[in-house]
């Protein structure tokens, strides 16, 4: 098992549930606009945000962001160590360092001395990208020199007492990012942060996510996450969360069985699909929820859900907690169906939390508990 490090107010490693991660894509310097960012980040279930820090004016712009808040944050630091000092100035709760561009001994050291005074951990996160060429074989990049580009980083912040540190080797190549992990696994017990970076736009980038971190995972190793993908950084956050819960790894939100479609089918299964997704998009509680198209497989699936469609010929039957509560509902009005009777069974187990929603001021502030995660 890795050690323990604290993020702000999140546990990694030591035992800790997957914390899910992601990164704003904002000019930091437009503070609202990253406030607004990490607000949705957050409503979306991430547990620690990342935030480029590439200026003074970018740290300064930090500070008024983590007034605001409440998620960690952490200042992702290149190429000037004096960034990472302005940064823990400005209160990050975690920094990133690159080995691959931050390389003077004496600079690493003094960041370290003022993360260590603050109690902030720091993450040596090396990248295929920018892996210094002292660790490449003529050029090649290899899973042993990544490993040893992240321990020289790693060695240096030990020499000076500092072992709050959490390690990322990321590359873009699925093999090379498992085998490195494994290897880096194996020769020491920070946390590990995982990603596949760069893993391309849209589902291509998710499924190689899903691949690269799976294996890992499943083997154990991995203590947070995040999916990197381009555009509106919210889909890494449910990309991370969909990861997790196929492994069942953590519980949020709903888990849909949905049947593939065949020539059985009888009604829109992927359009009621689609909506009931959309409409409950927001809902936190674990919950399995089943939409299928014909008795073959789903009254199985009906009967161990929470909640289901069992779809017929022009209309399906309503199923929770494995018993029927509505037969016989035509299929333009199932989704609709499906939505209020999980509104309305949510509602009633949670009145107070239903309640404190409604009465939530609107408004950028967001270091309200967002709550609904399960380990
Ligand atoms: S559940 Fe029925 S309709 Fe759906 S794929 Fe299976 S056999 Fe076809």
């Amino acid at each position: 098992m890795s050690r323990a490090v604290t993020v702000g107010s999140v546990p990694i490693g030591g035992g800790a549930p997957v914390a899910v991660q992601s990164m704003t894509n904002l000019d930091i310097r437009d503070a609202a606009a990253t406030v607004e960012q990490v607000c949705r980040l957050q409503a979306a279930g991430c547990e620690i945000v990342r935030v480029a820090v590439p200026s003074a004016a970018a740290a300064r712009a930090l500070a008024a962001v983590k007034a605001e808040v409440s998620v960690p944050l952490v200042a992702d630091i290149h190429y000037d160590h004096r960034l990472a000092l302005l940064a823990l100035e400005a209160g990050a709760d975690k920094l990133r360092l690159n080995p691959g561009n931050i390389k003077d001994p004496h600079k690493i050291e003094q960041v370290a001395a003022a993360a260590g005074e603050r109690g902030v951990p720091i993450r040596v996160g090396v990248n295929a990208g920018s892996v210094d060429s002292r660790f490449t074989s003529g050029g090649k990049i290899t899973a042993a020199g990544l490993v040893e580009a992240a321990l020289w980083q790693v060695e240096i912040l030990e020499r000076t007492g500092f072992a709050d540190i959490v390690v990322s080797i990321k590359a873009h190549e699925i093999p090379l990012t498992v085998e490195a992990n494994r290897l880096l696994s194996r020769r020491v017990d920070y946390p590990l942060h995982l990603g596949i970076t760069e893993s391309g736009p849209g589902l291509s980038g998710v499924v190689s996510s899903a691949v690269g971190l799976g294996i890992l995972l499943s083997e154990g190793i991995g203590d947070t996450i995040r999916v990197s993908l381009p555009g509106d950084p919210v889909a890494e956050v449910e990309a991370a969360w969909d990861i997790l819960r196929s492994l069942q790894l953590r519980q949020r939100g709903i888990t849909y069985v949905v049947c593939p479609t065949c020539g059985r089918t009888g009604v829109d299964i992927a359009g009621i699909a689609e909506r009931v997704r959309r409409e409950l998009h927001d809902v936190t509680e674990p919950l399995r929820v089943a939409i299928m198209g014909c008795p073959v497989n789903g009254l199985g699936e009906a009967q161990r859900a929470d909640f289901a469609i069992l779809g017929g010929r022009g209309k399906g039957t309503l199923y929770a907690n494995g018993q029927v509560v509505q037969p016989q509902v035509p299929g333009s009005q199932l989704a609709r169906a499906l939505v209020d009777l999980i509104r309305t069974r949510i509602a009633a187990d949670a009145p107070g939390k239903a309640q404190a929603e409604k009465e939530m001021p609107k408004g950028f502030h967001c270091s309200a508990n967002q709550g609904g995660v399960h380990a």
